[in-house]
């Protein structure tokens, strides 16, 4: 069995110069990758390569970071390309950031809340950003009970999010190679591998030994192998039951 890399911004403008080389590799390498949207017209982009490519699949929706593009007419395209784009497997990335703080709590829980329903009208998964906003963004998960889906580089305790693990899974990426990062190890060692599935965040999040560098989907290898230390278990292992988790949350 080959790594599914359950988040990337494949999209992005540093993927420019050698598109056809990094998407060779994911072809060879992987058994396939979710592109994320983070407005409309990046959620369009990732339908577009998930047209194109046989192995890229594509999640849609609004940033937190963005929320101010978020109105009526942006619902509705969301909710009409997730009802007809076969290819669309999740509504995100959505959730609440309140490190960069562009937009009021209140306006930015009202955009994630309206995302939330919208998955749950048109039955998907949701895939969630929460940054410095932990608290809020597990209460407004607990308002729609039906909804499940990926915490995306969960930055909280597994006590925290254990009344959460029956309907989501965590993304676990780059991050848990750093040598300090002695929470997501810990996290990683708490958590079934039931729960965990792999994600880069690429171009961001590189994992060690690329630390500092461009990231890419066919770097999840490190972060399974990571992960494979950290549990005391064969890296083969990691990359079958995570792989699996993603088919079974993206119904792949
Ligand atoms: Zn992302």
């Amino acid at each position: 069995m080959k790594i599914i890399d359950t988040h990337t911004h494949i999209y992005d403008e540093k993927f420019q110069l050698d598109f056809d080389t990094v998407m060779k590799n994911i072809k060879e390498q992987m058994e396939g990758i979710i592109s994320v949207g983070f407005d409309l017209e990046s959620s369009r982009k990732s339908i577009e390569l998930a047209h194109k490519y046989p192995f890229v699949y594509a999640v849609v929706g609004v940033h937190p970071v963005d929320i101010k593009k978020y109105n009526d007419n942006t619902e509705k395209e969301l909710e009409k390309l997730a009802l007809t784009e076969k290819k669309i497997v999740a509504i995100g990335e959505i959730g609440l950031d309140y490190h960069w703080m562009e937009d009021p709590k209140e306006i930015q829980k009202d955009g994630f809340r309206k995302q939330m329903k919208l998955a749950q009208k048109v039955n998907l998964p949701v895939v969630i950003h929460t940054r410095e906003a932990l608290e809020d963004t597990l209460n407004v998960l607990s308002e729609f009970p039906s909804v499940g889906g990926i915490l995306h580089c969960y930055p909280g305790s597994f006590q925290a999010v254990k009344p959460f693990l029956e309907r989501y899974y965590i993304g676990v990426g780059g991050t848990v190679t750093f040598k300090n990062n002695r929470k997501t190890k810990e996290l990683v060692h708490a958590l079934s591998l039931d729960k965990i599935v792999l994600e880069t965040d690429c171009p961001y999040l590189t994992p060690v030994p690329f630390r500092g560098k461009r990231n890419e989907p066919v770097y999840t290898k490190y972060i399974a192998e990571e992960i494979a230390r950290i549990k005391e278990i064969p890296v083969e292992k990691v990359i079958e039951k995570t792989t699996q988790n993603a088919k079974k949350i993206y119904r792949l």
